[in-house]
């Protein structure tokens, strides 16, 4: 189990994080929604010690971390994958993914290929190519695939879908699926809320560093507050009459030049 304790963390005199306390229980997926500055990339890099606590602690599987180190969380289990796909551009892909075991346990570098390329065969025919070529969709599984190169039990996952086309992010939450039917615990940061929600077992909501709704992915996804506030499409009555007022023009446009305008158009745009 990785378990957040009351922690408190924050960047130099400013308290972002205050006094967070949950847990991700192996092979389960836990999804964390909020708005943007709720202080989501903050928590996992407090758990994987990017950024130390002031209060409380982090620990995996009973395990108290010092949270001095990002190569202790590393030892304990735990990778991070951070937003942005952060390739090494000028390394090959087989060199990126090496990279991700230089901290880890003693691990077998060619089972841990392996491993990782029955994940994402579709790296196979580019091992040999720089990072820098991939597409988005690549560099995605290429910096999943770098964090599963440690043979974690827990995975912190910031934004993996973010800027991918609608058939890679379906691609990306098969592979949480398969991680969590396989046993990790997948801690998912996620703008694509509604997917992430759909797939978590637990979820909670993030407010300006605080948690202030928790329940199964399929309550908050009811919650027509969450929805409304945090999943981008609203629920209530004049939301749906503007959608439904857009699906029309959009539907009237592919057949028609002369779609109708919808009739509360600069309410929509806001
Ligand atoms: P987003 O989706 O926009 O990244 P988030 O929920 O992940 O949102 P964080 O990135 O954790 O939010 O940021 C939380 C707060 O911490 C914000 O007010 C942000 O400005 C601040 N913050 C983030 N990184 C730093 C930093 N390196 N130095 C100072 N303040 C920071």
């Amino acid at each position: 189990m990785l378990e957040l304790v009351d922690v408190r963390s924050g960047y130099d005199s400013e308290e972002v994080l205050h006094g967070l306390s949950f847990s991700v229980p192996p092979g389960s997926v836990v999804a964390v929604v909020g708005s943007n500055g709720a202080g989501k990339t903050t928590t996992l890099k407090v758990i994987s010690g990017l950024l130390g606590c002031h209060h409380g602690h982090v620990s995996v599987d009973g395990r108290r971390l010092s949270g001095s180190s990002t190569g202790e969380a590393v030892r304990a289990g735990v990778a991070h994958v951070p937003e942005g796909r952060q390739v090494f551009s000028n390394m090959t892909v087989r060199e990126n993914l090496v990279l991700g075991a230089y901290a880890a346990r003693r691990v077998s570098i060619t089972s841990r290929l392996d491993a990782v390329i029955d994940v994402f065969p579709e790296l196979v025919p580019r091992l040999g190519n720089y990072a820098g070529s991939l597409s988005g969709g690549q560099q995605q599984m290429l910096v999943i695939g770098r964090g599963l190169m440690s043979e974690p039990n827990y995975l912190l996952l910031d934004e993996p879908s973010l800027g991918l086309a609608p058939l890679v992010t379906k691609r990306i939450f098969e592979v949480v699926a398969r991680l969590r039917r396989e046993g990790k615990g997948v801690l998912l940061v996620e703008q694509n809320g509604r997917q992430a929600l759909a797939l978590a077992q637990q979820a909670f909501l993030l407010e300006r560093g605080t948690i202030t709704l928790t329940g199964s992915g399929e309550e908050l996804l009811a919650d027509p507050g969450v929805v409304e506030r945090y999943l981008g499409v609203g629920t209530s009555k004049g939301s749906l009459d503007r959608q439904q007022d857009w699906t029309a023009a959009l539907a009237g446009a592919l057949v028609d030049d002369q779609a109708p305008e919808p009739a509360n158009r600069r309410a929509i745009r806001k």
